[in-house]
């Protein structure tokens, strides 16, 4: 089979490593030739993901066409489409969930628990909903980790919101953040992977540090389940999806924003699961059978961030000790550049007692450090 993918960062570059054990000829679009896929594809295509001709002439030949990220041209999938390629997930779910105003109302009209939110069109209207506050305000489209979300305590915040359609959400007391992937074929069949829960770096925002299964008592798990898998249903799409949710401080399960694709949420599953995300998806797109998505052994991610204060050619400082570690795995995304904040690599780390993966977890942290 012919497989294109839009964007070309570190999940296309996993998702292609994982291509390598089948059969298929790939292609990636990217802007960026120094990509992390862009040599682990057989053809590397330059262009825009975001450009309606690039990416129809990009899809024309393909069998299938699926994306590493939801900012893409969804008119031009649509096209491919109705002309016979298979798009992974759906251009109609990529649509829903792409922009968080419509991915707000899907959940609301098909009665998903999320929090409660009003839309506000731009400032003027935000400045109106201040008996709304606390709430969190996300920009409707263009925000990622964190950089389209600003909180809102009270109307002093108010010029930190966006001039621009976005959701104002109520803010949640939240216990804990978990992630559930949720795969389902061609034909409807679902497998689901065990939660994994996070804990957020307040500074940057970014994922911190995350444990695989969440530690959950049963009853909060079974709803978190039951609620991705109805959410999955409900965008009648085959593909492989990440859902975010919150657990509140009375065990309230809430969906905070899925994502249509591979997620940074799931890198452990390549180590840790039977059937890694990356080999799920490639399975639902090739029409295997679904693979097994049980953990083989609990496991703790920790991304390698690029150290503030540091921009320039990577150097990976610690990287040597962090090698000597056992059951820990070293992921470097093979970006040349490091800057504040960007997600450079990830480590996984593999160990049936809980106490360990957080030891080393936090040891990982202390020792790599990414600068210039
Ligand atoms: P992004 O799409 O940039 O990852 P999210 O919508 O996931 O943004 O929000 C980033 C973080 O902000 C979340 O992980 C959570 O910690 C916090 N957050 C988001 N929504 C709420 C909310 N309603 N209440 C409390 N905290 C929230």
């Amino acid at each position: 089979m012919k497989i294109g993918i839009l964007g070309g960062g570190q999940l296309g570059r996993m998702l292609l490593q994982a291509g390598a054990n089948y059969i298929m000829e790939t292609w990636v679009l990217e802007n960026d030739e120094h990509c992390p896929a862009a040599h682990l594809c057989h053809h590397f295509v330059k262009g825009d993901i975001t450009d309606f001709d690039t990416v129809y002439q990009f899809g024309k030949g393909l069998d299938a066409i699926t994306i590493e990220i939801e900012s893409v041209n969804v008119d031009a999938l649509e096209k491919l489409e109705s002309e016979g390629v298979k798009v992974y997930p759906k251009p109609s779910a990529i649509r829903i969930i792409k922009n968080k105003v419509t991915q707000k109302a899907f959940y609301r009209s098909h009665e998903i628990p999320t929090p409660d939110f009003v839309i506000t069109e731009n400032a003027a209207d935000l400045a109106r909903q201040v008996h709304f506050l606390p709430a969190v305000h996300k920009i409707g489209q263009g925000g990622y980790d964190g950089k389209g979300v600003q909180v809102l305590e009270n109307s002093h915040d108010l010029s930190k919101g966006f001039d621009a359609p976005s959701v104002l959400e109520k803010k949640v007391d939240i216990k804990k953040e978990i992630a559930l992937i949720v795969a389902m074929s061609d034909t409807g069949e679902i497998v689901i992977y065990p939660p994994a829960e996070m804990v957020v770096d307040p500074l940057l925002n970014l994922l911190d540090y995350q444990l695989s299964p969440a530690i959950l008592p049963e009853k909060t798990a079974w709803k978190a389940e039951a609620i991705a898998i109805k959410l999955v249903q409900a965008l009648k799409s085959p593909g492989l999806f990440a859902i975010e949710l919150f657990i509140d401080q009375q065990d309230e399960v809430w969906v905070n924003e899925t994502a249509p694709r591979v997620h940074n949420s799931g890198h452990h599953t390549i180590e840790a699961n039977y059937s890694s995300q990356y080999d799920m998806l490639l399975r639902i797109i090739l029409g295997y059978p679904l693979g097994n998505p049980d953990p083989i052994l609990p496991s703790a991610i920790v991304n390698i961030i690029g150290a503030e204060g540091h921009t320039g050619a990577a150097v990976y400082n610690g990287l040597a000790e962090v090698l000597q570690m056992d059951n820990v795995f070293v992921h470097l995304y093979g970006k040349t550049l490091t800057k504040p904040g960007r997600k450079m690599g990830h480590v996984t780390i593999l160990h049936k007692d809980y106490q360990d993966l957080t030891f080393k977890a936090n040891r990982i942290k202390h020792l790599l450090k990414v600068t210039s």
